[in-house]
């Protein structure tokens, strides 16, 4: 972390910056992040950002003292600069899920995918007033795991190490996206997907297409400080 003066509504403000220096340590860090043994939750949040959610999910993570990491969506991020430059400067990794989220454009073409991707980043970009923003870091819509799109995952996937980028599913999740579920059973999915798991890359969303994940976001923050997790952002992987 370093301090940097930025040009911003005709004042200069000094402002937190974040930004990765040793790019190679980081993307191997992040290659290896699902293999580790240490007991750290990352907390990841897809799909956002969202007005109606994501100022509550920052809300509680604030008050929890506790930095996570964001897969926004580019088109997202335009609409709602703000929302994004709050998390930033909160000190939670700003990290690229796409432009579109739409996969016939993402995987249309070789430059469509790289397009997608560093469209996102320009987007990161203005809203936190950064110049050249890279998140070096994307995840597949769906997930790299899933079988949609399978063969077109396997042949751009390829193409990520050109830009600098790598990319990371989840090893546990609350599947907020798939159904309506109570506050209980979010939380019941969470135990179970987490179970003799060490490192812990937790997926959840913060819009509520189906579930409100701030709903139960205390509550899981609660129960994996009981299980001995600690809590860490890509940031702590350089
Ligand atoms: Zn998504």
């Amino acid at each position: 972390m370093s301090s940097i003066l930025y040009f911003s509504n005709d004042n200069y403000l000094l402002a937190s910056s974040y930004n990765i220096e040793d790019i190679d340590n980081f993307i191997n860090n992040v290659n290896k992040l699902l293999k580790s043994d240490e007991k750290v939750a990352y907390l990841t949040f897809d799909d956002g950002p969202s007005p109606s959610i994501t100022p509550k999910i920052l809300d509680i993570l604030e008050k929890e003292n506790i930095k996570a990491t964001f897969f926004v969506i580019g088109k997202k991020v335009e609409e709602y600069p703000e929302i994004v430059n709050r998390a930033y400067k909160e000190g939670h990794y700003i990290a690229n899920h796409g432009y579109s989220h739409n996969n016939s454009v993402l995987y249309k073409n070789a430059d469509s995918f790289i397009n997608e991707i560093k469209k996102t980043d320009l987007t990161i970009g203005n809203a936190i007033g950064v110049s050249n923003y890279c998140s070096h870091v994307f995840r597949f819509p769906n997930g790299f795991m899933s079988n949609i799109y399978k063969d077109k995952k396997n042949k751009y996937v390829n193409l990520l190490s050109d830009i600098e980028y790598t990319y990371i599913d989840w090893n546990a999740l609350n599947k907020d996206s798939e159904q309506k579920y109570t506050k209980e059973q979010l939380l019941n999915n969470l135990i179970s997907s987490s179970k003799n798991k060490n490192t812990l890359v937790i997926l959840m969303h913060d819009t509520n297409d189906v579930n409100d994940s701030s709903v139960v976001l205390k509550d899981s923050i609660d129960y994996l400080k009981s299980q001995g997790y600690e809590f860490k952002n890509f940031y702590d992987l350089e």
